[in-house]
């Protein structure tokens, strides 16, 4: 007789899982898939008590870290999953966990998934490489109180890094203002290649984002992203000449603002931003 071998959840371990529904790992869709349950379930943990919680999860995959969730007490989880190799290895996690898993086939750019999900609503990913920046900017855009509770997402370092990067620093820009002045950001632990299959060439960071009651200051949204985007788009150069593109008076609006226009946008603040934005908004 033989004996199917079963991870700690009951279901079988993650290399038997991907051999036998042939998921053989794809660059283009940013595969690269965590096995070990003891790291999947680690990450569920980052993202706090996740009981009575519905969770937003962007590429399950094999399902690695949808186990772990599920396992963690999610109240429901919603899989949102591009590659249709790895529908069948889901309906498996699905069975094992009745009504608790919905997975949606497509693109997590194009569904709305937040439409499905119930209060509170938790994002948990081991986001694809190549639209993990764009997701995480969407989710900071949204009518603020946001809908979800908490993001707790894995980034390569490098992007971690810029998002939470404080002023300074190099890895400062766009991304840092923007989940600066919307939530508290921190990276909660690296995990290394070797902990991928395949392993990618650089090490990843697991980073949590908790939405501020309110934005750290007032500011437009639409003026505060024009202002970034201006000032770090010539992020060497001074102020009075990085905001020129705007097509307003750059020493008009840095007065407004109370900020000296020889200043260079990595040494402002959020706050600072936050003034230039509505400075802006009030000129535009
Ligand atoms: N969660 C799994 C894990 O931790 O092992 C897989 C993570 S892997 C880095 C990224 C996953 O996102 C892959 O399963 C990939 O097919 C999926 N994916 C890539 N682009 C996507 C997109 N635009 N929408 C939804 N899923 C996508």
């Amino acid at each position: 007789m033989t004996v199917a071998m079963t991870g700690p959840d009951g279901l079988p371990p993650l290399r038997d899982v991907i051999a036998r529904h042939g998921i053989a790992a794809r660059k283009a869709l940013g595969q690269n898939f965590l096995l070990d349950l003891n790291l999947t379930a680690r990450i569920a943990r980052a993202a706090g008590d996740l009981s009575g919680t519905d969770v937003l999860e962007v590429g399950p995959g094999p399902g690695g870290l949808t186990r772990a969730l599920l396992a963690a007490g999610a109240r429901r989880v919603v899989a949102v999953e591009r590659d249709p190799r790895c529908l069948g290895a889901l309906a498996e996690v699905a069975a094992r966990w009745p009504g608790r898993l919905e997975v949606v086939e497509g693109d997590a750019l194009a569904v709305d998934a937040a439409a499905l999900l119930g209060r509170p609503a938790a994002v948990v990913a081991n986001l694809p490489y190549n639209v993990g920046t764009e997701l995480l900017v969407r989710w900071l855009r949204v009518d603020w109180p946001p809908w979800w509770s908490g993001l707790t997402l894995m980034f390569q370092r490098e992007v971690a890094e810029r998002v939470v990067a404080a002023p300074g620093s190099g890895a400062y820009g766009r991304l840092g203002v923007l989940a600066g002045w919307r939530t508290t950001a921190r990276i909660l632990f690296d995990v290394p290649p070797q902990a991928f299959a395949p392993p990618p060439k650089v090490t990843s960071s697991v980073v949590s984002l908790t939405p501020r009651p309110e934005p750290l200051a007032p500011a437009p949204l639409e003026a505060l992203e024009r202002v970034t985007a201006a000032a770090f788009g010539q992020r060497r150069k001074m102020l009075r000449q990085a905001l020129k593109p705007l097509g307003v008076d750059p020493l008009a609006l840095l007065e407004a603002a109370g900020i000296d226009p020889t200043r260079r946008a990595e040494t402002l603040d959020v706050a600072a931003f936050c003034a230039l934005a509505r400075a802006y908004a009030a000129r535009a």
